[in-house]
């Protein structure tokens, strides 16, 4: 890739090309989101749920005075458990423009945000990445971390990966029986795993003063009944570990649609927790979290 490829103009230029006829996830829609059509994310704008600094998420991301969280509305995965749903799939949220998010994240900088942390940023990557450019003119120097659902195509993040130092990476599913079945799509894993392999490859970690700089955090959520997909993926993820930090979350209550679910209605329990406890201890995993059930 030259020098212009990675421009930050050539990367807008591109996103934007692909938005018209939108490709910006692997779900494919189509539609033309330069000309306001909208696909399955059912967002067209920066649509914004919050800003503010988070104390929540991982030790060196949330250091020091916290994450600078940008919650954007809207999702391409239609989870039904999703714990977020009010902002994922009813899109709550109000619009910025691109100059009002610009001064939202150099306040954040001056409020001493630890990093920008995008949220759900894939669907309106095409969007994003410009008002990220523009505020760097502006003097934003803060890490930028990226922080999906890892329904990610492989193209998409290659392409924008000159402009994201942090990763917090999603790996929810080693099926695509259980994709369809939680979340209604079909090419989860393919796409989730080629575009890990984009990330993992250009990451070269730095972390000062416990402060993450540039790095990938893989976080997985632990479902209720399916130990096999947890097992699945920490072999997987096994192979890496040196290169990356693993979140292991325990938080899944039923929410969303899954409440009157007969499979995914209740939490985690003990003996799950206590399973899936050994399998990580066994596969020697170095860096990473365990939430507490
Ligand atoms: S980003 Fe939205 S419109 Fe584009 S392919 Fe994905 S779901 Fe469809």
């Amino acid at each position: 890739m030259n020098q212009s490829t990675n421009s930050p103009a050539s990367i807008s230029q591109n996103l934007n090309k692909i938005a018209e006829n939108c490709s910006l996830c692997p779900l494919n829609c189509g539609v033309d989101r330069l000309n306001g059509e909208l696909g399955a994310c059912g967002v067209n704008s920066l649509r914004i749920s919050s800003i503010n600094l988070h104390h929540g998420e991982e030790p060196p991301i949330s250091c020091g005075s916290g994450s600078g969280t940008v919650f954007f509305s809207g999702c391409s995965l239609n989870c039904f458990f999703c714990q977020n749903y009010p902002i994922s799939a009813l899109k709550y949220g109000k619009e910025f423009s691109e100059e009002e998010l610009i001064e939202e994240l150099l306040l954040l900088q001056d409020r001493k945000a630890a990093n920008i942390n995008l949220v759900t940023p894939t669907h309106l990557s095409h969007l994003i990445i410009p008002v990220i450019a523009k505020a760097k003119k502006n003097g934003l120097s803060i890490p930028i971390a990226y922080n999906t659902s890892g329904y990610e195509s492989p193209a998409i993040l290659k392409l924008i990966d000159p402009m994201i130092d942090i990763y917090l990476y999603d790996m929810k599913y080693s099926s695509d029986q259980l994709a369809i079945k939680c979340s209604n799509v079909t090419n989860y894993v393919e796409n989730n795993r080629e575009s890990f392999q984009i990330l993992i490859r250009s990451n070269n970690e730095i972390i000062e003063e416990g402060k993450m700089l540039k790095g990938v955090i893989i976080r997985h959520l632990v479902l209720p009944g399916q130990l096999n997909n947890t097992f699945e993926i920490l072999e997987y993820l096994s192979a890496f570990k040196e290169k990356l930090h693993l979140s292991l979350m325990f938080q899944y209550f039923p929410a969303y649609k899954a409440a009157d679910n007969p499979e995914f209605g209740r939490k985690i329990s003990y003996d799950e927790y206590n399973k899936v406890l050994e399998q990580f201890d066994r596969l020697g995993f170095e860096k990473g979290w365990v939430q507490e059930l």
